[in-house]
């Protein structure tokens, strides 16, 4: 079978990509195990909770999809509080930058029911099998690959995306260049009732033990409801993991008070808590007609919530780069992958330094550099022009 593009993966990447493509006029495919999501119910969140930044929103607009999510589930963030381990805070609001949001707070499984109508609406063609290996074309550079999949079909197409996650199968059988540090954390999520309201500010503490991000969300019937992200050390997270349900609750309430400081009143676990290994990782982000996009392309701590953005980003850069390429070139021309990769480095470099260095600077134990912490969130609390910065450079990506 000879396609013109196969995406192999059905995640909120892979699904936008797909949809991307085919609006700007390229014959698409999806090669993933379906996976149809139903309706969420009122009061029942999805565990999974992203921050989109203003980027991604765009995009998720112009592909039809941000309008067919129900409004009553995002929650738009208009401030954010970080605060440093020791005085160091920094505050940014949405008017600082001239903006009404600095991000919305989405749930995975209500961006993936949209994005799959409308992959269905437009007719995008999904192959339900999985991509199981990649056999090297005779080209000069291999391209003319096949895709094999779990099936056995064998599947040609003049490019292939590699949207199929962290472990992606196409990377690993294609052998493109991917390097992985494990961060030995463990992001642990779960939902929250609070005793006060979040007022639509996102709060994060950088602590020696880790990070903590309390996310607004919409309000239920018990009140307002906040999204927990919480990054700490793998023995830690495993041994509150490992605990029944309700002494777990109790345990993690328990530090829930001393870490969040009080500052949104008692908070209640209200949904099952989960856990997510976190790494650093990077893979070349192309090989011979195959172009990585998402978390098979690249991983970065969550700690600044934007590894989906990054991904969203590469779908805009594939999309354009694709499109925009001369006539007599195939959609995996190895021209049009190059301008794909130059379009990301940089903005992927930046990302993986800034959250890396965050780790960095705030795992390190020794006291210049806990103060050093301090004072530089102090002082750029107190530079609007750098909090304008900060703001405009995370809703880029
Ligand atoms: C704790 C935590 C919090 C986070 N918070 C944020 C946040 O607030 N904002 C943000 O931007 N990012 C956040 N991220 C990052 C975000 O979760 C990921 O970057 C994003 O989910 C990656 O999407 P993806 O579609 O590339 O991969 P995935 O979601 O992993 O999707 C991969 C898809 O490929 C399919 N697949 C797998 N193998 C195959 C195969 N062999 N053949 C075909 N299909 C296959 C799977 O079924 C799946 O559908 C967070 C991450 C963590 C761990």
């Amino acid at each position: 079978m000879k396609l013109q593009i196969l995406v192999c993966g059905a995640g909120i990447v892979g699904l936008s990509c797909a949809l991307a493509l085919a609006r700007k006029g390229q014959r698409v495919a999806v090669l993933a195990p379906r996976n149809d999501v139903p309706a969420a119910q009122s009061d029942v969140y999805h565990p999974r909770v992203y921050a989109i930044s203003p980027a991604s929103q765009r995009l998720l607009d112009e592909l039809g999809v941000w309008q067919m999510l129900p409004s009553a589930r995002i929650a738009p963030v208009q401030a954010m509080e970080i605060c440093g381990d020791g005085d160091g805070r920094v505050d940014l609001h949405a008017w600082q930058a001239a903006r009404e949001n600095l991000a919305w707070i989405v749930e995975s499984g209500e961006i993936e029911r949209v994005l799959i109508q409308a992959v269905r609406m437009f007719g995008i063609e999904w192959l339900d099998d999985r991509c199981e290996g990649w056999l090297e074309g005779d080209g000069p550079h291999k391209q003319g690959g096949v895709v094999v999949t779990a099936a056995g079909r064998r599947m040609q197409a003049d490019l292939f995306v590699g949207a199929d996650g962290a472990a992606s199968r196409l990377r690993e059988s294609a052998g493109i260049r991917h390097q992985s540090r494990s961060y030995q954390d463990t992001g642990l999520v779960t939902h929250l009732d609070a005793e006060r309201p979040h007022q639509g500010t996102a709060l994060q503490w950088f602590r020696e033990d880790g990070v903590l991000a309390l996310l607004p969300l919409p309000d239920t019937a018990v009140g307002p409801q906040v999204s927990m992200v919480w990054s700490m050390r793998e023995a830690q997270a495993e041994a509150l993991l490992g605990m029944p349900r309700t002494e777990q609750a109790a345990e993690l309430e328990r530090r829930l008070a001393h870490a969040a400081q009080g500052r949104l009143g008692m908070l209640r676990v209200r949904s099952a808590l989960h856990g997510f290994p976190l790494s650093l990782d990077q893979a070349q982000m192309t090989g011979p007609g195959i172009a990585l996009v998402g978390d098979a392309a690249h991983r970065v701590h969550p700690l600044a919530g934007q590894g989906l953005n990054l991904g969203l980003g590469d779908v805009q850069a594939l999309s354009e780069a694709v499109s925009r390429r001369e006539r007599f070139r195939a959609a995996g021309d190895a021209r049009v992958l190059r301008r794909y990769q130059r379009a990301r480095a940089e903005p992927v470099l930046a990302m993986r330094l800034a959250t890396d260095g965050l780790h960095r600077l705030f795992g390190a134990q020794a006291a210049p550099l806990a103060w050093l912490r301090n004072a530089g969130m102090r002082w750029v609390d107190a530079l609007p022009f750098v909090k304008r910065q900060l703001i405009e450079g995370a809703s880029r990506n």
